[in-house]
């Protein structure tokens, strides 16, 4: 057959003219709509699995989240304490170097 666009001779089998790309069979419009349905459709589908997997994800957290805010408060609470003991220490440190020095000028 001849291509309808450019007159260029064509395989009956060719979807598409080889000379100018044009598509030669009748209905194959139809089959890239049903194409880009079905890719649309795998589109929709692996963004609803992201979408379940951004849900496990966050369930995860959730599930993890009363552990995890005690933990943390823990942790804040322990370094909080630990380094008021360290400036408590500090400031003893240095009170003892006072008094030390106060007496030896005594
Ligand atoms: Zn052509």
């Amino acid at each position: 057959m001849f291509c309808h666009q450019c007159g260029e001779k064509v395989s009956d089998q060719a979807r598409f003219c080889p000379q100018c790309g044009v598509p030669l069979r009748e209905g194959e419009q139809e089959t890239d709509h049903h194409l880009d349905s079905v890719v649309s459709a795998a589109d929709e589908e692996s963004n609803s699995l992201s979408k379940s997997e951004q849900a496990a994800k966050y369930s995860k957290v959730r599930r993890l989240l009363p552990i995890a805010i005690p933990v943390a408060s823990l942790i804040i609470v322990a370094s909080s304490i630990a380094g008021f003991y360290g400036y408590e220490q500090k400031v003893n440190a240095q009170v003892v170097a006072l008094q030390k020095r106060r007496r030896s000028l005594l």
